[in-house]
């Protein structure tokens, strides 16, 4: 039996017996505490009114927090300390199917717990003093935490069809715990997918985003695939899967590349963005993919194709269509670029160009091919991140030299037109970019005075003269 040890769970426990209603903490939290995994949301169930014990227990505690009431759900939250407290008053639902909206009863704790999604968050600890620390688990879920397993605690076709998010629930909490999902529940996935097709957007991108997260994204997205949802709710991804063979050459299955770049990146970046670019950093593989005779198969302009198919993906999605998608656009165009340098000879000319480009996101688009190199061949693999390491280092030297990571013009538009007298017009543009070209090609360095002088020299070619 495990202890509740927070001082928050006396105090709900002495609010409760005043107010003589049945109370418990439910759910994640009681499922965490069993695995070790700390927590700080607090579910509170209570056979009666949650609006009233959460009243109750506000103005018990010192100093009185503020409580959040939402009364059309019948609920209440407040914030103490490092904690997120929610009070709901014990209930029965039932769904129609065409909505994910049930139709709410009060009911008993065991009506409350047939409507949780899994037997592990179905777990309920008493918090009344009589019964204080008492495990009321209906469904065997402490043996399915440790079996590592998850079930639903109702047939899986009632519990997943009533509110299908349960399906991705599953596989993300398979994703996030490291479970399995117990047979009929896995096989009940599969027969409702289509179910899918009712739940809102943005809850899928909130756990398929917690999926993202997870130490080993790519067993939820194996999952997704096997039960068939993948291709429902991102048939893009689905597509890499596979390998053709023509004339007996076949290339890579990019579904599984992309897993294992995806896994590969994970210990070197918390940034879900990051995630999201090793994600779809092949996605337009499959649109772009040919047998050429004498080359074997391509895909080219893959990068280009892959930046311009996002904006739609993430519009369905609905995942931000702001700096977050262009910088994973970003990511995507230049994925292939430290390679192609680290191929050939690494000169400075390029590296300032792939600086120019990259900007601050730099060691984001390093960590990126590091993460890309998945080649079975060790030599190989291990040629390449020796070459990323020395790209990396003329990375460094340059900017320190240079500065072009976040290059501005030492000599700019207003300038070159103030200097010879001109309007906007062609000839600035000109002058402009060949300022640019100089600086990253190495012919003059990055600063004021030889701008300045190259501007002069380049002005004079096109026919133009300095007013004093
Ligand atoms: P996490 O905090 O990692 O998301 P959690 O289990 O605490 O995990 P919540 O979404 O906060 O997840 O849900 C709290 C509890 O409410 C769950 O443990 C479960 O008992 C119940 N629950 C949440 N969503 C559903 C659902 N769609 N169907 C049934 N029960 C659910």
């Amino acid at each position: 039996m495990k202890k509740l040890k927070d001082s928050i769970f006396q105090q709900l426990s002495a609010v409760a017996d005043q107010l003589n209603v049945e109370t418990y903490v439910i759910g994640g939290y009681v499922r965490d505490l069993y695995l070790e995994r700390p927590s700080k949301d607090i579910d509170v169930v209570t056979v009666g009114s949650g609006i009233e014990l959460a009243k109750a227990v506000a103005i018990s505690l010192k100093p009185a927090p503020n409580v959040n009431y939402f009364k059309n759900f019948g609920t209440a939250m407040l914030k103490y300390n490092d904690l997120e407290i929610e009070f709901v008053g014990a209930r029965k639902e039932s769904y129609q199917r065409d909505s994910r909206k049930p139709i709410v009863e009060d009911g008993s704790l065991q009506d409350d717990q047939n409507r949780r999604d899994f037997t592990i968050n179905a777990l309920a600890i008493c918090l009344n003093a009589e019964r204080f620390g008492e495990l009321l688990d209906p469904f065997n879920g402490l043996d399915d935490l440790h079996n590592k397993v998850i079930r639903t605690p109702l047939d899986p076709d009632i519990t997943f069809s009533d509110d299908p998010l349960r399906m991705m629930r599953a596989i993300r909490f398979a994703t996030q715990l490291n479970f399995e999902i117990e047979a009929n529940t896995f096989q009940s996935i599969a027969k409702n997918k289509k179910r899918i097709k009712i739940v809102s957007a943005e809850r899928i991108i909130d756990e398929l985003n917690k999926i993202v997260m997870a130490s080993k994204p790519s067993t939820g997205f194996k999952l997704l695939e096997e039960t068939g949802i993948l291709e429902l709710i991102f048939p893009e991804l689905q597509k890499m899967k596979g390998i053709e063979v023509v004339k007996g050459i076949g290339h890579k299955d990019n579904f599984y590349h992309t897993l294992e770049v995806l896994d590969r990146i994970v210990p070197n970046t918390d940034n879900l963005w990051l995630r999201w670019s090793a994600l779809l950093h092949d996605i337009a593989k499959p649109a772009t993919k040919k047998f050429v005779e004498g080359q074997g198969w391509t895909f080219h302009a893959h990068n280009f194709v892959g930046v311009k198919m996002i904006p739609k993906i993430f519009r369905r999605m609905k995942l931000p269509l702001n700096e977050k998608m262009k910088y994973v656009q970003k990511m995507v165009q230049l994925h292939m670029r430290p390679i192609v340098l680290s191929e050939d000879v690494v000169t400075d000319s390029a590296v300032r160009r792939l600086l120019f480009e990259a900007g601050d996101d730099i060691d984001d688009l390093m960590t990126l091919c590091e993460a890309d190199i998945t080649s079975k061949n060790e030599a190989k693999a291990k040629r390449y991140m020796k070459n990323f390491k020395l790209v990396r280092k003329k990375l460094k030297e340059i900017e320190e030299k240079d500065a072009v990571r976040n290059f501005q013009p030492p000599v700019d538009g207003g300038l070159i037109m103030k200097t010879f007298d001109l309007q906007p017009c062609r000839e600035v543009g000109l002058i402009k970019d060949a300022i640019k070209d100089a600086i990253l090609d190495g012919e003059i360095h990055n600063n004021y005075e030889e701008a300045f002088e190259f501007m002069l020299k380049k002005a004079v070619e096109l026919g133009l003269k300095p007013v004093n």
